[in-house]
């Protein structure tokens, strides 16, 4: 077989890009080997259009195995009733699950994109903003969760759903609270955990299906799998389990992808083991202590502290956009994501903040003492951005870290 040489030059490019980079983006992860090779598998030519045992295509007999398999993992790891495993990402599971319990026009209350929501919880930009009515709430002047918000916009406007679950929100949610909300006005209540998936799977933050109707996740954030999406319920209500079902399929997509969904039941098994436990333990810590070297060098930390993968640095009392800090941290090897603080007047291209988030170092192997050497060169980076002496140090030092930690 002739390689096409043009694409793997550029994926052996990327290869080395990922192994000389310190990655802090909150939303990226290192997959296992076993994951990387049952994705690039002949599952891939497969067609599967339908569900177990009813599918629309001929020879599913492994496929529906493979399928059974991810699903039983998903619901022994989350404790769940229902699980869908075929949504091809997060967007994709959220739009089903829209689709599956609104009519067009319907209000959604959700997080403000600004205070860490998500651009599919109805943002103007998305297709969930134009086909629904969204309203939104925000953190408060603590920048915590203002559940007296929620609960005065949703008696006031009614939405068929509220949205919790976030994409930079650093603490502990009280779902029970939502869930309390939801019922004064009898509204659905989704938790999109496609964050966190990681940490509740470990049992190290609270497991939303308790509370929630409907769960949404994706499986390639903290919970390291492949990327790809997630619907989960556990309100023992076949009718909702089937409109979603539908919504998936026929509704919002076609066929499933098969590699991904192998994926995706290596991955539940891998989360169920307690390496995986103590690897969610670790990420933890990495970003307590991390958060702790910020502090020291006045470096302020939105909601103040962390208790998950990640946090956001308010960088305004620095005088530097998100935008100009992750561009300088690029250039000594290190990849953070600019990011949108409470209330931010900068655009979405500038931005007042950096999200940092620690899964992916600490699934290379990365513990606390070089997470605090990490956190002391970016504070360093941070305070002389002009001197180009000191990125070029800096980038070898992280380099030599890199080394140490292979991917
Ligand atoms: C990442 C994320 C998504 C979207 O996931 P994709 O797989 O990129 O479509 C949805 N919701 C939240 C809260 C997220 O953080």
């Amino acid at each position: 077989m002739k390689l096409d040489k043009k694409i793997f030059k550029l994926i052996n490019l990327e290869k080395k890009r990922q192994q000389n980079t310190i990655n802090l983006i909150a939303s990226e992860n290192y997959v296992s080997k076993n994951i990387l090779k049952a994705q690039g598998s002949i599952l891939t030519n497969k067609y599967a259009e339908g569900y177990y045992k009813k599918r629309y295509y001929a020879g599913c007999k492994y496929i529906d195995k493979i399928e059974y398999i991810a699903i039983k993992r998903a619901k022994k790891l989350f404790n769940a009733d229902y699980v869908n495993v075929q949504p091809h990402s997060g967007s994709q599971a959220n739009l089903a699950v829209y689709n599956a319990i609104l009519k067009p026009g319907d209000t959604i209350l959700s997080m403000k994109l600004t205070h860490g929501g998500h651009i599919t919880h109805g943002s103007k930009v998305n297709i969930s903003g134009k086909i629904y009515n969204s309203i939104f709430y925000e953190l408060n002047k603590k920048e915590n969760i203002n559940y007296k918000q929620i609960k005065s916009l949703a008696i006031k406007y009614k939405p068929k759903l509220i949205i919790a679950g976030y994409s930079s929100f650093s603490k502990i949610c009280n779902w029970k609270k939502f869930r309390k909300i939801s019922n004064i006005i009898n509204s659905y209540l989704l938790v999109d955990m496609s964050h966190i998936a990681g940490l509740i799977a470990a049992k190290l933050y609270p497991n939303p299906l308790k509370y929630a109707h409907i769960v949404t996740s994706t499986t390639h954030k903290t919970l390291a799998g492949p990327r790809g999406g997630l619907i989960l319920s556990n309100i023992k209500n076949k009718s909702l389990y089937n409109k979603i079902n539908k919504s998936i399929f026929p509704g919002t997509q076609g066929g499933p992808l098969m590699h991904i969904i192998a994926c995706k039941a290596i991955c539940f098994k891998e989360a169920l083991s307690k390496k995986f436990i103590k690897y969610q333990k670790q990420i933890i810590k990495n970003a307590k202590c991390m958060v702790k070297i910020f502090n020291k060098n006045k470096f302020k930390i939105v909601s103040k502290k962390t208790q998950t993968h990640l946090f956001l640095i308010n960088l305004k009392n620095k005088n530097i956009s998100g935008y100009t800090a992750e561009k300088i941290l690029n250039k000594a090897n290190i990849t953070v994501n600019k990011n949108y603080i409470p209330d931010d007047k900068k655009n979405s291209l500038k931005t007042s903040g950096i999200r940092i988030g620690t899964s992916a170092i600490t699934k290379r192997g990365i513990k606390e003492k070089n997470s605090i050497y990490i956190a002391k060169l970016i504070c360093k980076l941070l305070n002389n951005i002009e001197n180009k002496k000191i990125i070029k140090n800096i980038k070898k030092k992280i380099k030599y870290i890199c080394k140490k930690f292979p991917i």
